[in-house]
């Protein structure tokens, strides 16, 4: 039974990439966590489905998916492999959208007609120094004639290895300014991108690193939006970005609840299957209201995006926080519900267990959207 705003579009959309993702990216799900990377063949069908365009807009030759489309897609591409998935994330939302929202004409038609045809994007933010505190970015940005000169170090930067170009927020004013003298430029990548691949627990094959900038020229013209504005940009793009990457969540707890409920049906303990007796049952219902809930709220905030209400960012905040905190609860009683096989690499459960965590740390920490939602409830987050 679908949900109201869970249309034929977005029906045809879930079925041709759970489709994809089970013929394309199953088959190589355990091998890119194990080796920590995407092999070039899933990345370019992955690419040749539009899947890191996800929301460029038809008008610069992309799907121009809704945002509740992308959710779907997203969540698809994770309950396969939540790296593929978080990939699509970054590419196709987290930096589609500021080059369509803030982009200049010319940086429309170059970059995202770049993502229709298969490129790859990232979007760097997070440096050593400073993630929470995103206002304190230290990446610096000179003038010099009609050229900007970036340097610094941006960390756990997702895509990075697969990355054709970047989205970067750099220091154009001075520090004491904080978050009004940080602008978003976009960088292609090049001799003066050091990119650092880091060995994470979870979501492994996404690219996650550090990536150095050394002083990379870029012209004037690669500036999005205006300068000193870039920290709310980049955070009315975060705004979409939790959502979708709660979404990244989202699949990977429909593919352990589906792993659990199979086992439970399956597995026998003093005569009968386990999910009868009471202990385990109570388990199954509770890890199925937690997914189903996480649901509700990710595809509300997406649909609210889409039509344009301003509580779209509440709800973005509350979906990402809820996701995370109960994800992290699901996955763990799927595990419980598995025993020792899932404690183990015989079973997926042990990589979504790692992978789970994750949602509880990228695109704001667990606290973070404790303040958005707070922050928001006092009438001090308002969308541009
Ligand atoms: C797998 C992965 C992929 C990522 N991909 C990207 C990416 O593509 N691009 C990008 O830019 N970043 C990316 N990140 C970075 C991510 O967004 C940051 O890790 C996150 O915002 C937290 O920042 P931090 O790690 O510096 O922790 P810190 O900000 O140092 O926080 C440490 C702890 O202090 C708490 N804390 C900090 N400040 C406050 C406060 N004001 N109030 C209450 N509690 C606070 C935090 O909640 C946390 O518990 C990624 C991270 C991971 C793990």
């Amino acid at each position: 039974m679908s949900l109201p705003y869970e249309d034929e579009n977005v029906r045809l959309v879930r079925q041709s990439v759970r489709e994809f993702a089970e013929k394309e990216i199953a088959p190589y799900a355990e091998r890119i966590d194990r080796e920590n990377t995407v092999p070039e063949e899933v990345i370019r069908k992955t690419a040749e489905m539009g899947y890191f365009a996800m929301r460029v807009p038809e008008e610069y030759g992309g799907p121009g998916l809704s945002l509740l489309e992308a959710v779907v897609t997203v969540e698809e591409l994770a309950r396969v492999s939540s790296a593929v998935g978080i990939m699509a994330t970054v590419s196709g939302s987290m930096v589609a959208y500021p080059l369509a929202r803030y982009g200049s004409e010319e940086v429309k038609e170059t970059y995202l007609r770049k993502l229709a045809n298969g490129a790859i994007g990232a979007f760097a933010l997070t440096e050593p120094c400073c993630g929470t505190d995103a206002g304190a970015v230290t990446t610096k940005a000179v003038k010099d004639g009609d050229e900007y000169v970036i340097s610094g170090q941006k960390m756990f930067i997702t895509n990075a290895p697969y990355a054709d170009f970047f989205i970067v927020a750099a220091r154009t004013g001075k520090p004491e300014e904080r978050h009004r003298g940080v602008t978003l430029f976009v960088v292609d990548k090049g001799p003066c991108v050091k990119v650092s691949k880091l060995e994470m627990m979870g979501y492994r094959g996404s690219g996650t690193s550090l990536v150095y900038f050394d002083d990379c020229r870029v012209p004037e013209t690669r500036i999005l939006g205006q300068i000193g504005r870039g920290f709310k940009e980049a955070m009315m793009t975060l705004n979409e970005g939790r959502i979708t990457t709660a979404a990244t969540g989202l699949g990977v707890m429909q593919a352990a609840f589906e792993e659990a409920f199979k086992y439970a049906r399956e597995r026998e303990s003093m005569g009968v299957p386990i999910i009868e007796h009471q202990m385990v049952l109570s388990m199954i219902s509770h890890m199925k209201t937690l997914l189903e809930a996480s649901r509700l709220l990710i595809y509300t905030a997406a649909w609210k995006a889409d039509q344009g209400h301003p509580d779209y960012i509440l709800y973005s905040s509350m979906a990402k926080y809820f996701t995370a905190k109960y994800g992290t609860d699901l996955v763990r009683l799927a595990m419980q519900v598995l025993g020792g096989i899932g404690y183990s690499k015989e079973s997926p459960v042990e990589r979504y267990y790692r992978d789970i965590k994750m949602i509880e740390i990228g695109d704001g920490t667990n606290e973070a959207q404790k303040l958005v939602i707070t922050r928001f409830l006092l009438g001090k987050i308002r969308p541009e």
